[in-house]
This record gives structure tokens, sequence and C-alpha cells, in this order.
């Protein structure tokens, strides 16, 4: 158990767990992009762990890229959506595989694939370590998914509660 800020949180998933999953999404990847040089796409800042874990795994030739999104800003049909920055990297014809911590309402990622689109890729794929089905709003196509949790807020493994927590090495789930 352990308390960040005003909360308590209980483990959740071990780190053998966590990366024993990331070894095996890891090895879809590299058997998948066979004689390809995708371009991994890292989404800031929770993603950071999940990704170089993940990225160490992979046994390809292959580019990595980092963007993080800037505060919200409101739009009248999709609701809260944020605005990219750091997507500097020539995308044209390049297999693009998104990298992110969790996928909740699914409408950061959607505006994000979108986006992503929009710069001529070969093709897009999302990889994420989480993602909460009951609380998806938009449909998100997840290629590599880690783990599909209840609807819960969690922290650890790069995720933060106001700004505390990304460095523990396991998931903690809200008491
Ligand atoms: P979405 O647009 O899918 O609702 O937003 C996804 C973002 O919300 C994630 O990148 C993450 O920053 C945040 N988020 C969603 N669920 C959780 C959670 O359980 N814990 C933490 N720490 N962040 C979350």
């Amino acid at each position: 158990m352990i308390n960040i800020h005003d909360k308590t949180f209980v483990p959740f998933i071990p780190n053998a767990t966590i990366e024993g999953r990331i070894s095996e999404l890891a090895a879809l990847i590299t058997k998948d992009y066979e004689d390809h040089c995708p371009v991994f796409l890292v989404v800031l800042n929770g993603a950071f762990l999940f990704a170089s874990e993940l990225v160490k795994r992979v046994g390809l030739s292959c580019e990595i890229t980092f963007i993080r999104f800037s505060s919200y800003s409101k739009t009248e049909s999709t609701g809260e959506v944020k605005e990219i920055m750091g997507l500097d990297q020539d995308l044209t014809d390049r297999d693009v595989i998104i990298i992110e911590d969790i996928i909740d309402t699914g409408l950061t990622m959607s505006a994000l694939v979108k986006k992503v689109h929009a710069l001529s890729p070969k093709s897009v794929e999302i990889a994420t370590l989480l993602h909460k089905p009951d609380a998806l709003k938009t449909p998100v196509s997840m290629r590599y998914t880690g783990f599909e949790i209840e609807n819960k807020f969690v922290v650890g493994y790069g995720l933060d509660y106001d700004g505390i927590g990304r460095n523990l090495d396991c998931l903690y789930v809200l008491a």
C-alpha cells in the first residue's frame, strides 16, 4: 500500500508480469515488422517507461521519436482534444507505431491517429500498455495491448497522480 498526496493505492500488477507481457508484445512487433524499419512515436510523459522497455526488446532496425500534448483545448465535436507538440519527423510512407501508456476514453488517441494519418504514413498501429474498455467513448483500434483493466485510476510504471508515481516499478490502483 502507498500514499500519494491525499490518496491510497494498493498493488495491482507486479513488475515481472508487466515486463513479461512487454516481452510478448515486443516479440509480436518484431515478427509483424520483419524487414521493415518502423518509427515508434512515443507519447510523453506517461509512456516513457513502457516505451523504453518495449523498444529495447524489439529486434528490428527502427526509429524512435517523441511527442507530447499541450494543455487541454476545447473543440465543439469531440469534447476535450489536445494539441500535439514535437511531431517534427517526416512520416511520409513510414510504418508508424504509436506507443501510449493508457487508453481511457480514447479521445486523445483518436485525435492523434487522425493527425498522424494526415502526414501520409504507410501504416499506423497503436501499442498501449493499458486499456480500459468500459471507459471507451470513441472506437480506437489497438493492435498491441498490454492489459485490459477495469475502469479504475492507476499509477506507476510511467503513470502519475498529480505529478507523483511515475517512477514506481509496478502498477498500483486506487484503494
Ligand atoms: P483518454 O483520451 O483516452 O481519455 O486519455 C488518456 C490519458 O488520460 C492517458 O494518456 C493518461 O494521461 C490519462 N489517464 C487515463 N486513465 C488514467 C489512469 O488510470 N491513471 C493515470 N495516471 N492517468 C490516466
